[in-house]
């Protein structure tokens, strides 16, 4: 699920369009900058090919045969398949476009459209979603995991050491849960093996984002509090 760029994985591309024409078009498109594409020329097909294969962006087109493209994006988002999703559309009014933006879709586009338009906007999409699957909540809060900066609502940001990094990863990933210094010591500081460490890095952490973001449990151990 990454850029073709890497040149291990290729961007994997859905197209659902009932527009022979226009399928083998973007088909070809895609082949040429480097996206590996699957097309679908009816609803049934583009959902089967949806829940079956792994994609990185899909094409829908709005007005298809059997299950129109909103609600077959309904039914994929259902099902939990969240890769970003353009609807392509001959019509381009206002309620339309929030029909398809309020149905699931992260992008929309208006036929007819230029090929730079649209492989730029999916360029777009994959960016996006990068940056999704590298940072995670804390709270209100965003931390990125590549860049270790937690960023608050309200703009203010702080860099965390890479231990402190790992230690609020860890309290993040399950925030209801309270871990013991002795479970944290086996997953932060295999290397130390100090349970006073932990106490340390907990005090770093709130110097850096506030006394809140770690709540002590007494007797017990620690778990992640509110930024
Ligand atoms: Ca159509």
């Amino acid at each position: 699920m990454s850029a073709v760029s890497d040149g291990m994985t290729v961007t994997r591309i859905l197209v659902v369009e009932d527009d022979r024409e226009l399928g083998e078009l973007l088909v070809r498109l895609f082949r040429d900058v480097g996206y590996a594409a699957d097309v679908a020329r009816d609803g049934q097909t583009g959902l089967h090919l949806a829940l079956t294969r792994e994609y990185d962006v899909l094409i829908i087109d709005r007005g298809l045969p059997g299950i129109d493209g909103l609600d077959l994006l309904a039914r994929l988002r259902r099902r939990d398949v969240a890769a970003p999703a353009l609807v392509l559309t001959a019509l381009g009014t206002v309620e339309d476009r929030v029909a398809g933006l309020d149905g699931g879709a992260e992008d929309y586009l208006v036929k007819p459209f230029e090929v730079d338009e649209l492989l730029a906007r999916i360029r777009a999409l994959l960016r996006r979603a990068g940056t999704r699957a590298h940072t995670m909540a804390v709270g209100t809060a965003e931390f990125d995991l590549i860049t270790r900066r937690v960023t608050t609502v309200d703009g203010s940001a702080a860099t965390l050491s890479g231990r402190e990094s790992d230690l609020l990863r860890m309290l993040a990933e399950a925030p209801s849960r309270v871990f013991s210094r002795a479970e944290i010591v086996a997953k932060v500081f295999p290397d130390a093996a100090a349970e006073s460490l932990v106490d340390t890095y907990v005090h770093y952490l709130r110097r850096k984002l506030g006394a809140e973001v770690v709540r002590t449990v007494r007797g017990t151990g620690y778990r992640l509090g509110a930024l």
